[in-house]
C-alpha cells in the first residue's frame, strides 16, 4: 500500500524538527525521498514565517528545499484568495510579516486601521497569529467585518506550546472576532480542506497517490483523511501511542519517526 504513495505532504514541527533541533536522520530522509522519486511539499499552519525563512532553517540543518516546495498557511491563504479576487483588492490584515508578505506578493493592497476607521471597507479581513495584536487593531477588523468584509483565517490553532506553557494562537484571535461579529471565518489551514488542496495542486498529485505525514491527530491526520488522502502519523511530536484511537478512524500508517518511515519507502 505504501508503494502507491508517490507524493508526500510533510508537516514540519514534530516531524522534521522539534523547535531548533533537527530530527535524527533528517538528511537521510530527504535523500531517500529523492532517490525513490517521491515528490514532496512541506506544509505548516504557522503563518508567521515565510517559505524563504523555512528554506533558511532547513539549510542550517544541511537540507536543501526551495521555497516553491514549502506551503505555509499564509501562502495557502494568499493563493486561495488570489484565485477568487482581482489584483489590487483591499485587505485588512491581523498578522505578522509572513502573512503581510504573502498577500503583497500576490498583489493585494493592505489597508491600515486608520483607513478602516475613516470609512474604508476592505473586501477581506485576513487574520493570522499576531503576537502584537491590540484592541485598536482587532476592533477595526471587527468593524470591517460588521460592514461586510469577508472574514478569513489562516489557521484554527487555538494554542501553541511555549517554554512556559500554552499560549493563545491564531484560533484565539479568530474566536475573539467571531464572538464580536457573530460571523464565522473561512479557515484555510489544517485540518480544513483548502490547504491540502493547495499542497496537492503544487505536487500535481492525486488523493490515491499522496499521503500526509504529521504528528497531530486532530489537524494533520483528521484533515488529511477528510480531504481523502492517506495519513502517516509519526510519534516524534505531540501524539503519544496511547492517544491513537482504537476504532480505525486514525492514521493509515504509524512510525516512530521519519527515520523509521525512510526504511520502508
Ligand atoms: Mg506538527
Amino acid at each position: 500500500m505504501l508503494q502507491q504513495i508517490k507524493n508526500l505532504i510533510l508537516d514540519m514541527d514534530g516531524v522534521l524538527w522539534r523547535g531548533e533541533t533537527p530530527m535524527p536522520g533528517l538528511n537521510h530522509f530527504f535523500d531517500t525521498l529523492r532517490r525513490r522519486d517521491i515528490n514532496f511539499v512541506l506544509a505548516t499552519n504557522n503563518a508567521t514565517q515565510t517559505a524563504v525563512q523555512y528554506t533558511g532553517k532547513l539549510a542550517r540543518f544541511g537540507v536543501t528545499v526551495p521555497p516553491s516546495q514549502i506551503v505555509t498557511s499564509a501562502e495557502a491563504t494568499a493563493d486561495y484568495l488570489r484565485d477568487e479576487y482581482a489584483p489590487g483588492t483591499a485587505v485588512y490584515v491581523v498578522g505578522e510579516p509572513g502573512l503581510h508578505q504573502a498577500l503583497q506578493a500576490r498583489e493585494f493592497v493592505i489597508c491600515g486601521a486608520q483607513e478602516v476607521r475613516d470609512g474604508l471597507v476592505p473586501a477581506l479581513v485576513v487574520v493570522g497569529f499576531n503576537r502584537h495584536a491590540d484592541y485598536p487593531l482587532l476592533a477595526m477588523a471587527a468593524l470591517a467585518i460588521h460592514k461586510g468584509a469577508r472574514f478569513v483565517g489562516t489557521n484554527p490553532d487555538v494554542t501553541f506550546p511555549s517554554e512556559i506553557g500554552l499560549m493563545p494562537g491564531a484560533g484565539s484571535l479568530l474566536a475573539f472576532l467571531q464572538t464580536a461579529t457573530d460571523v464565522q471565518p473561512t479557515i484555510v489551514g489544517k485540518p480544513g480542506p483548502i490547504m491540502f488542496r493547495q499542497a496537492l495542486k503544487r505536487l500535481g498529485g492525486t488523493t490515491a497517490n499522496t499521503a500526509m505525514v504529521g504528528d497531530r491527530l486532530n489537524t494533520d491526520i483528521a484533515g488529511a483523511k477528510a480531504a481523502g488522502l492517506r495519513a502517516i502519523l509519526v510519534l516524534s511530536g505531540i501524539t503519544q501511542p496511547e492517544d491513537i484511537p482504537a476504532n480505525g478512524a486514525g492514521p493509515d500508517w504509524i512510525f516512530a519517526d521519519i527515520s523509521a518511515l525512510a526504511q520502508v519507502l
